[in-house]
């Protein structure tokens, strides 16, 4: 039997503010949860609402209406910020940090551990990138840099990862790249992974498939044999 979900929604709507007037609800009636272990593509067409969706699943926005709420991640409606991480849609680097600096700062953020380089580099060899490390923010590729907004992600071995768009920057062959390397950290990890994509070929790779369309949500459970 499952444990308690990771994170679960109820009649979860948003809705943004107009002046006066008001707006049909970007989300409408959104009942979903997400269990250890689920590898999620949520996909729609841009403007869908995916990551509105994704913002108030880890925490950085609420709903206008509805809950959510994380009842296996500590208190029920507050978030402890090691246990689920995010990657932008933009890498958002810390540009006079290096490489190796951006990926070690969240664990020398949140304990100040002294082996966070080791693992930071550690994470930097799996992603391939372990000539960068000691290169700025600038000095690497988008792609490369959506990677390691990818290994930052993964250093607190969070237990649900939230990912916008990873893949956005990179062709087919770099995003199943990243996809192999971060599918298998995740699924070493025992993560829930959520990953907003457009590209039907990066959403095939994942066993659940959380489709937006018109504010509504529709699910649809495969067989994870068939997929990775
Ligand atoms: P997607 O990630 O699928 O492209 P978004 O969640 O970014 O979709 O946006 C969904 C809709 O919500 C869009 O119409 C967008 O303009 C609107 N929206 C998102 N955030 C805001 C905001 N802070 N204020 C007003 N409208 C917003």
């Amino acid at each position: 039997m499952m444990g308690d979900p990771l994170a679960e929604t109820h009649g979860l709507c948003r809705s943004f503010a107009d002046g006066n007037r008001a707006r049909l609800p970007v989300l409408f009636d959104i009942n979903c949860h997400i269990d250890a272990r689920d590898h999620i593509a949520l996909v729609g067409v841009s403007g869908s609402g995916k990551t509105t969706l994704l913002h108030i699943l880890g925490g950085l926005d609420v709903p206008t209406t509805g809950t959510v709420a994380w009842p296996a991640l500590g208190q029920r409606e507050t978030l402890r910020p090691a246990k689920v991480a995010f990657v932008f849609q933009r890498p958002s680097l810390f540009p006079a940090l290096s490489v190796v600096q951006n990926v070690a700062l969240p664990v020398l953020l949140l304990d100040g551990r002294g082996d966070a380089v080791a693992a930071a580099l550690d994470l930097l060899d799996q992603f391939g990138l372990l000539d960068l490390a000691e290169k700025l923010p600038e000095e690497i590729s988008g792609g490369q840099a959506q990677r390691v907004a990818m290994a930052r992600a993964l250093i607190t071995k969070p237990r649900l990862i939230l990912a916008d768009e990873p893949t956005g920057q990179l062709d087919s062959a770099g995003a199943h790249h990243l996809l192999d390397i971060a599918l298998y950290l995740v699924g070493e990890s025992g993560a829930a992974f959520v990953l907003a994509t457009h590209d039907e070929a990066v959403a095939a790779r994942l066993h659940i498939r959380w489709s937006l369309d018109a504010g509504r949500l529709s699910t649809d459970v495969l067989p994870r044999e068939a997929h990775q």
